[in-house]
């Protein structure tokens, strides 16, 4: 259901027996493991809010996800982790903030990749979340279960967290639309933070306006993220005639699954019939984006997991006699493997005999990424390519070989390495039945550009 049709049922009959669906919904849907934790009670309590009058807004009654590294109130936050796993949040994120303001109503928790750190949800320490059209495939991630309950129609939208592709592959994996904001259009206050250079907030919904209508509300200046752009999203009635539209060959090669660029070659024929003008570019830097993801990820990473102590945060662990024994046991028992890993690597590249050689060497060649995605947009107003190279993949099929998954990545860490918006949109199914999403990637600050376009061409 999309957002005004939620709207119509709780006109029709009350956002209690709206919420209350939502809620029967997440239960029978359990296997999929998409949720960690429901927040039924005080969800209810909201839903006789609005039924009373009491609470009244865009959204009144409207039932959310969001996922589990987010702050809010009526369950713990997790972050998919053990070391959160009994934590209290002792407020919300601005974005659950600017929800609630509008009367929507948070149902539950969504499952993810500990602490974000995948592109599977695989590494969830509570367990993997299915794909919502083949539940031996993975959900993607790391904000897996955020894109299967809104595939699954459980809720009309839900709010995930983006630092290198964790709201756009998951969203083509399961058939919906997965929006990465300009860096900065959205705060980050109250989201456990993973890469502080490129996370970014968005959501998941079933179609572009809805998308575009939940982001409009999120988007803006809060004091209390210092990173936030002053106020800029401003929806676009009507897209612009005759863009030029650059399609980015270095993620069309032989390499990506044939029915992927057969997708994304349909979504260009149909982008040229409504007389935008398609070109192929290149993107010659891509092929550095993921060792340069992957240094300046994990080296920001490991400083912001460094709060997790035993002492500040969440679990401790029992039985220990030395201050060194008691940091090592909890974050042993706290961090599943892939944050170990990747707090090692952090670790590595920031270590003052490998910094030059890793970390600003990183920090050099992101430039010169930023630079060609510039060059392009003095040209095109849009690039356009697969949100990733293959569509679902088998659990377990990437799960030990940590250098394949993170191929996996390569589509979408090039725009979270530059700070730019993309969203990924539903492009049809493989064979198999299987979705396939493509990406739309624009300049800084043209996310309302980017839904423009969308919007125009859904349903074409
Ligand atoms: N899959 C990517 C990674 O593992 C992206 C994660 C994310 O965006 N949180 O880092």
């Amino acid at each position: 259901m999309t957002i005004s049709e939620v709207l119509t049922k709780i006109k029709d009959t009350s956002a209690r027996a709206v919420v209350e669906n939502s809620l029967k919904l997440a239960k029978e849907n359990e296997e999929y493991h998409a949720l960690l934790s429901l927040t039924a009670e005080r969800a209810l309590k909201r839903a006789d809010g609005v039924d009373s009058g009491k609470i009244s807004g865009k959204l009144a009654g409207v039932p959310f996800v969001v996922k589990d590294n987010f702050l809010a109130f009526g369950a713990p936050t997790t972050a998919a982790s053990k070391i959160l796993e009994n934590f209290n949040a002792p407020l919300q994120a601005t974005a659950v903030e600017k929800l609630e303001a509008e009367g929507a109503i948070c149902i539950g928790k969504a499952n993810l990749d500990a602490f974000a750190h995948g592109g599977s949800t695989e590494n969830s320490a509570f367990g993997p979340t299915s794909n919502a059209f083949d539940k031996t495939r993975v959900a993607g991630g790391s904000s897996g279960g955020s894109a299967v309950v809104t595939a699954l129609g459980v809720v009309p939208f839900a709010l995930g967290s983006d630092t290198g592709g964790s709201i756009r592959q998951p969203a083509s994996f399961n058939g919906v639309v997965g929006v990465k904001t300009s860096y900065g259009a959205v705060s980050r206050y109250g989201v456990v933070a993973m890469a502080s250079s490129t996370d970014v907030i968005g959501c998941f919904a079933t179609n572009v306006s809805d998308a575009e209508f939940i982001t409009e509300i999120i988007t803006g200046r809060d004091k209390n993220d210092m990173t936030t752009l002053p106020d800029f999203f401003e929806v676009q009635a009507n897209s612009k005639t005759n863009q030029k539209i650059g399609l980015v060959k270095d993620f069309m090669t032989n390499d990506v699954d044939p029915e992927v660029r057969e997708k994304v070659n349909e979504y260009v024929e149909k982008l040229k019939s409504a007389g935008h003008s398609v070109e192929e570019v290149s993107l010659p830097m891509a092929e550095y984006a993921l060792a340069i993801y992957y240094i300046i990820v994990p080296a920001e990473l490991c400083s912001n997991l460094a709060r997790y102590d035993g002492i500040r945060y969440g679990r401790r662990a029992e039985g220990v006699t030395t201050l060194a024994e008691l940091y090592g046991k909890t974050r042993d028992q706290g961090f599943v493997t892939e944050n170990k890993r990747r707090i090692m690597i952090g670790s590595y590249v920031l270590s003052s005999g490998f910094f030059d050689a890793y970390y600003l060497q990183a920090q050099k060649a992101r430039t010169l990424l930023i630079d060609e995605f510039n060059k392009l947009f003095e040209t095109y107003d849009i690039l356009i390519g697969p949100t990733a190279p293959t569509p679902a993949f088998k659990l377990g099929e990437n799960t030990a070989e940590p250098i394949k998954m993170y191929l996996n990545d390569i589509m979408t860490v090039p725009t979270s390495l530059a700070g730019l918006p993309a969203i990924s949109v539903p492009a049809g199914k493989n064979q198999a039945g299987l979705p396939i999403g493509v990406q739309l990637m624009g300049p800084m600050k043209s996310d309302a550009k980017i839904f423009a376009l969308a919007k125009s061409m859904e349903n074409k």
